[in-house]
């Protein structure tokens, strides 16, 4: 098309006054706020605009019609006025999946929230002494119980517990840490960036896949203040490989009177092993091997709410409490009191298996997904073949959030072949259902991993999948 042609069709389009003008938009604004119709409006225009840029030829014009604008409006107005944040159906078997949320928080964290939520605590009230208390006390016994560790702090994820630990400790000085645990964690969190961002210096050592003790001794200068362990998280070093022990390094600090701080990354208070995974380090280990700082996050492996934990000495745990970063780093009562109940339900190791829901799937069985797998099947019933053919087949599920980066844990999946449809149109046709459904896309074909549904979801899932058996569109 011609420019000129182009310019003319531009004019074609309704000024935002004509549509405010017209009987159905003033019939809008009897019901919906000025402010939402005229970002509807303008939405909607500026992607007709887009479209018409984008043409072509004359027979792919949009519709310009008063009806068809104000159609679209209606429909932006319905898409607008619906919360950004909700839920979504995980089918993607990566359990702790940061994009969707990372952890679901417990039944018995979630019930008692109406009351904390819609009533004032003792979030920083003594009740003994009726004078103003600390909000760290709730949570700091029984971290201190579950770990061994000597005192303990939260703040607002394991970032800013990383951050503040390296503030406190070693602003100006140097940091000593192995080049095999330079870790960028993902969404650009970086170690040797925060490590700037805190004002310590960073001193690399070693190489990429070798470190050794002496490595560590060797850069020790008058200014160090801090040795530095971080846990590699999302991938792992195979074949000539050496790293140092945290108990060698403790030795060493133990030496040269340097404290050892250790960021666990996910973090986890159960030994994994005894469930058939491969044996992560727990926070109990570390604390037992004697680190003098641990950090790590809330909603990974542990299964409760973000936020970053840090356990150690009880000099460095109140030094940090000082920090005026605490303050702007610290957690509000909602986290808090999630953090209690469900750090509460570590007492008893069984029940928090049962009833943490990150917990739950990692160490689901390989059979108790398949039941719920030939459930989906059964409610899903007879499908229309020319749409999409279904079948279950093997697969595996990840535990995700930079945690066990090789894990594989044998799972059950629902497999959509597309027939009419394409895989990628199934994809976005699940995005787009209410609530959105998240599945894997995998070499032409759509993936439903079962570990991740939740029990109550799979009647949900049920019926978006006999849905796009039923489906007239054509992709
Ligand atoms: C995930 C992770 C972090 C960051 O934790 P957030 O809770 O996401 O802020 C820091 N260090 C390591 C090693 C991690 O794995």
């Amino acid at each position: 098309m011609k420019k000129d042609d182009k310019n003319m069709i531009f004019r074609q389009l309704p000024s935002v006054d004509y549509l405010l003008e017209s009987s159905v938009i003033r019939g809008f604004l009897l019901t919906t706020p000025r402010a939402l119709v005229l970002r509807a409006i303008h939405y909607v225009l500026d992607e007709l605009r887009q479209k018409i840029n984008r043409v072509q030829r004359e027979d792919e014009l949009p519709d310009l019609a008063l009806p068809a604008v104000v159609d679209q409006i209606n429909k932006q107005i319905t898409i607008l006025s619906q919360p950004s944040l909700k839920q979504v159906i995980n089918a993607t078997g990566v359990i702790v999946h940061t994009n969707l949320g990372r952890s679901l928080l417990a039944k018995k964290v979630i019930t008692p929230f109406n009351t904390v939520a819609g009533c004032y605590s003792n979030l920083e009230y003594d009740l003994k002494t009726g004078k103003r208390g600390s909000r760290y006390v709730h949570v700091e016994d029984i971290l201190i119980e579950l770990t061994g560790a000597e005192s303990a702090i939260v703040v607002n994820n394991n970032a800013a517990a990383v951050l503040i630990a390296l503030d406190t400790i070693a602003k100006d000085k140097e940091v000593i840490i192995s080049r095999g645990q330079l870790v960028e964690i993902g969404g650009s969190f970086r170690i040797p960036e925060v490590m700037r961002k805190s004002g310590a210096r960073m001193f690399e050592i070693g190489t990429t896949n070798k470190t050794t003790i002496d490595d560590y001794e060797a850069a020790i200068v008058s200014n160090t203040a801090l040795l530095l362990k971080v846990h590699t998280s999302n991938f792992q070093t195979v074949g000539f490989t050496e790293e140092v022990p945290l108990n060698a390094l403790v030795a060493l600090g133990k030496k040269y009177n340097l404290p050892v701080m250790e960021d666990l990354g996910s973090g986890c208070f159960i030994d994994f092993s005894l469930y058939g995974l491969t044996k992560e380090p727990t926070v109990q280990d570390s604390v037992a091997k004697g680190a003098d700082i641990i950090t790590f996050s809330g909603d990974k492996m542990l299964g409760g709410p973000q936020c970053g934990i840090i356990l150690g000495k009880e000099k460095i745990i109140s030094a940090i409490k000082e920090n005026q970063l605490a303050r702007a780093l610290r957690v509000d009562k909602l986290t808090l009191f999630a953090l209690q109940e469900t750090l509460s339900l570590y007492r008893d190791e069984k029940k928090a298996i049962q009833q943490i829901p990150t917990l739950r799937m990692i160490c689901q069985s390989y059979q108790s997904v398949c039941r719920r797998a030939k459930k989906l099947l059964n409610m899903i019933g007879r499908v229309d073949n020319t749409n999409i053919s279904l079948r279950l087949c093997d697969g595996f599920s990840r535990v995700g959030g930079g945690a066990m980066p090789l894990e594989e844990i044998r799972s059950r999946l629902l497999c959509i072949s597309p027939g009419r449809l394409s895989a990628p149109y199934i994809v976005n046709l699940l995005h787009s259902y209410n609530p959105p459904i998240i599945a894997r896309l995998e070499k032409d074909q759509v993936l439903l991993d079962i570990r991740t549904i939740q029990e109550k979801e799979v009647k949900i899932v049920a019926e978006a999948i006999k849905l796009l058996s039923a489906t007239n569109a054509i992709s």
